[in-house]
């Protein structure tokens, strides 16, 4: 019988995806917890916190009234849309126009997923970091496209060599993937390698994006953003999210900013898959961006505190882990010979701590693992004490 008897189940392109890293490890988690282990998950970086009060609120009052029932405008609400640029101008002295410069999002995630069916021809290639979120990189694939893995090096800061690589990388390239401040390394963004990366995007002729979705969890230092670098506007867009910071992300909203034309591609791109975000979630969600900065810098303390429990509790327990300077994710050398999967795997089972194998997020994350600080103070204590006992 010819192979094409009985059709195929899925595409081929789909052969090129790795198993998403998060399924592999809810599978181990769900296992444990079916057996009613006392887990402390340190795995997903999924906010324990409950959404602001003020923000259900608005939703509440929202859904009641049947004029946010219907389709949503394309592109968010002028409401929303107004209210992103008003967010943005006060914290980066970056002035949007909320028509053509701003694009709401079913979450970054649903962006970044859809942005290289907009920019990214079949058999050209995007640059992404090496670790990184890997949505960067199935995106990529799902294109059509080729990826290019920059690592980051903890030497150089957990930035990219941008200099450093061959010329011949830019020449095949329609897009670069930066993603500060970053996740998984805690790493904060850095105007320089903004400007350069502007810089190099104009002399080769490829676009880039910052992944900003943990803009606002820093602990120090200025807030950057990519539209500040000279020229960057020409060139790319930046990607913000409203999960991370208001504890939102079963919501689904985030934005998209800069570069009119590659808004408008990837506008065009979701105007033919998705219809947009619910109505009442946007009004919810310029509450959200109304909100006194007092109450997301509470927030961002209390990461720190947590930051501080797990950091200084493994230093005393042996293991130098290195303190992030944002995100609430903190970045380890796996303490022992092991790889990153069996470390993990080993702490699953022997201390009942769930984190992420560095190897998930591209080759140069192996050796290290992922901890994310979404549990409260006293069971990441308690998750110190639990690795302690195995190291
Ligand atoms: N970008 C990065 C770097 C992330 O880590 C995540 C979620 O973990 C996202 C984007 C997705 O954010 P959203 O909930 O806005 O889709």
């Amino acid at each position: 019988m010819p192979d094409t008897a009985k059709p195929s189940t899925h595409a081929r392109r789909l052969d090129r995806l790795p198993p998403y890293l998060f399924v592999e490890i809810d599978r181990a988690k769900r296992a444990l917890l079916d057996e009613g282990v006392d887990l402390i998950d340190l795995g997903i970086g999924d906010p324990d916190l409950p959404t602001f009060p003020e923000i259900v609120e608005a939703l509440r009052v929202a859904c009641a009234d049947p004029s946010t029932h219907r389709y949503p405008p394309q592109r968010g609400t002028p409401g929303l849309r107004r209210a992103i640029a008003e967010w943005f101008e006060p914290r980066y002295g970056i002035s949007l126009d909320p028509d053509s410069e701003v694009l709401v999002l079913i979450g970054t995630k649903e962006g970044l997923g859809h942005l290289p069916l907009a920019v990214l021809d079949p058999g050209r290639s995007a640059l992404v970091p090496d670790p990184g979120y890997p949505v960067y990189q199935a995106a990529s694939w799902l294109a059509g496209g080729e990826v290019v893995h920059v690592p980051l090096e903890a030497k150089l800061g957990f930035r990219p060599d941008l200099e450093g690589l061959p010329r011949s990388t830019f020449e095949t390239a329609d897009l670069l993937f930066l993603n500060y401040p970053n996740n998984p390394t805690g790493a904060a963004a850095d105007p320089d390698l903004f400007q350069l990366a502007a810089n190099l995007a104009h002399e080769h002729g490829f676009l880039f994006v910052n992944d900003a979705a943990y803009a606002e969890v820093l602990f120090g230092g200025p807030r950057v953003s990519m539209l500040q670098a000279g020229g960057a506007k020409d060139v790319g867009i930046e990607f913000h999210s409203l999960s991370k910071t208001f504890n939102m992300t079963g919501w689904r909203v985030g934005f998209a900013v800069g570069n009119p034309e590659i808004l408008n591609a990837l506008a065009q791109v979701k105007s033919n898959v998705d219809s947009g975000v619910f109505v009442a979630i946007e009004r919810a969600a310029q509450a959200a961006l109304a909100l006194p900065e007092e109450r997301v810098q509470e927030q961002v303390d209390v990461y720190r505190r947590r930051r501080d429990i797990l950091v200084d509790g493994l230093w005393s327990a042996g293991w130098q882990v290195p303190r992030p300077h944002a995100t609430f994710y903190v970045w380890a050398k796996v303490p022992t010979e092991e790889g990153s999967q069996e470390f993990s795997s080993r702490v699953l089972k022997e201390a009942h701590v769930v984190m992420t194998p560095g190897a998930g997020f591209g080759p140069s994350g192996e050796g290290y693992v992922r901890m994310a600080l979404t549990a409260g103070a006293d069971r990441l204590a308690e998750a110190v004490d639990r690795i302690a006992k195995i190291l």
